[in-house]
């Protein structure tokens, strides 16, 4: 087999393996690349292989960082198939339709022509199979096995066997603390290729995640103040509002007002409710029964006039996206805000270099919003370990039992001190060899 590098490496996003295997070519994730922008200047250049070659591709899960330029490779004459689990179909679907409007946006300010049209976004959905966790998928002499990475609602890591010699790619993988099920174990495998987004980092510790954020209501509504998260539409959001509804059910914290201004967080809630046998036992019970319309204090913002939110009076909760303050519903609350003291901006997400979001998370004083500046007076608080990826610490411990039988380690998806970082670990605690591949860089295995 041979593996090529061609997203995912020199920056987090844009996921793009190309692996051949004997005769066949295909791809693993095929991400958009994203930074300051939703869709950056870099996801117009030609991909570097021939679309029209590859065979199919196999999507670890629903994140536009991982399925983002899907439209891209039809538009270049991609014409096999796609494989994921079904809600990843499903997200998908919602997350693709979503950020139609702002890459489109994207395009139009380099002057660049859409590959997001109705037409390529349809043909995605019409190749798109899928394939449930466990069952093996037969593409020729290949093995092909989805299992789940408890990242995100059908998150997997795949497992491909070709003549013998087996090669893993983890996808994302989740942290021990979710409404989702544990990131399955890993089985034996020759290569894997490794995510690193949190490569440096310990989590705090994981079963305070709910009592901080009790914390911080506690707080808010102590000091009637008005808080504001930032919500990934996508999994981040969905578990923030279970772990309020909790608290508020199990008497934790008083009942306090929340608005949730995401309509694409709506949505997937829904989904989330679709499927909720892959859910853990306890988020199971409470999406399965829940009716969101009868909670009184739960404010669910369908309409774009965001006058009632901002005036309705403090203590509040106002879960908005985007999540990294790359436009969204919540820059104009944010605006509206930011500069009062009483404001708390809680942190639930990885923020990507050069995003809003990590600009105020690293304590800019002043910060531009629509090209106007604006003084940060609120305060910053985080709570990382909602962000859905495995620490340095988990990252290890999901290797180690595979230690002896992994030849090498390939980091991606990570910032370079994180794979730095990580690297040093694997090879000092786990002895495996680990590399980390660069921009194109292609392996025979
Ligand atoms: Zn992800």
């Amino acid at each position: 087999m041979k593996i090529k590098f061609y997203g995912g490496v020199k920056k987090v996003t844009g996921a793009n393996y190309l692996v051949e295997a004997g005769k066949i070519k295909f791809l693993v994730d095929c991400g958009l690349i994203q930074g300051k922008n939703v869709c950056e200047l870099e996801n117009f250049e030609e991909f570097p292989y021939s679309a029209r070659e590859i065979n199919f591709v196999l999507i670890t899960h629903a994140h536009l960082d991982h399925i983002g330029r899907l439209p891209k490779l039809f538009k270049e004459g991609f014409d096999g198939y796609i494989y994921s689990t079904l809600p990843t179909k499903d997200l998908a679907r919602e997350i693709i339709m979503d950020s139609k409007k702002i890459v489109e946006e994207n395009c139009l300010s380099f002057n660049k022509d859409s590959f997001y049209t109705e037409e390529l976004i349809e043909k995605i959905f019409q190749r798109w199979k899928t394939i449930d966790y466990y069952k093996e998928l037969k593409i020729d002499e290949l093995k092909i096995k989805f299992y789940d990475a408890g990242h995100i609602l059908g998150s997997a890591f795949i497992y491909i066997n070709f003549q013998n010699e087996i090669i893993t790619f983890s996808g994302d993988l989740g942290s021990q603390d979710s409404i989702l099920k544990p990131t399955d174990e890993l089985p034996e495998t020759d290569y894997l290729i490794l995510e690193s987004t949190y490569g440096d980092r310990l989590h705090q510790n994981l079963e305070s995640r709910k009592n901080i954020l009790e914390d911080i209501v506690e707080e808010t509504i102590r000091e009637k103040r008005t808080l504001i998260i930032p919500a990934f539409a996508l999994e981040r959001s969905q578990e923030v509002l279970y772990d309020l509804i909790s608290l508020i059910e199990d008497k934790k914290v008083p009942e306090i007002t929340i608005f949730l201004d995401t309509p694409l967080g709506i949505r997937i809630l829904n989904i989330y409710e679709k499927y909720y046998e892959y859910l853990n036992e306890e988020a199971k019970n409470f999406f399965i029964k829940r009716n969101y319309e009868n909670l009184e204090y739960l404010k669910i913002i369908e309409e774009k006039n965001i006058y009632g939110i901002v005036n309705y009076p403090s203590p509040k909760i106002i879960i908005s996206s985007s999540g990294m303050l790359k436009g969204g519903k919540i820059i104009p609350i944010l605006k509206k805000f930011i500069e009062k003291e009483e404001t708390t901006i809680l942190f639930v997400g990885f923020q990507v270099e050069g995003s809003l979001g990590r600009n105020i998370l690293e304590g800019q004083k002043e910060v531009i919003i629509d090209d106007e500046n604006y003084q940060v007076k609120a305060k910053i608080e985080k709570l990382l370990s909602y962000s859905g990826h495995k620490d340095q610490k988990g990252i290890v411990e999901w290797v180690k039992p595979q230690r002896k039988r992994i030849k090498k380690i390939f980091l991606v998806q990570g910032e370079k001190e994180a794979k730095i970082s990580l690297k040093i670990k694997l090879e000092d605690y786990l002895g495996i060899k680990t590399e980390i591949p660069e921009e194109n860089e292609e392996f025979e295995l």
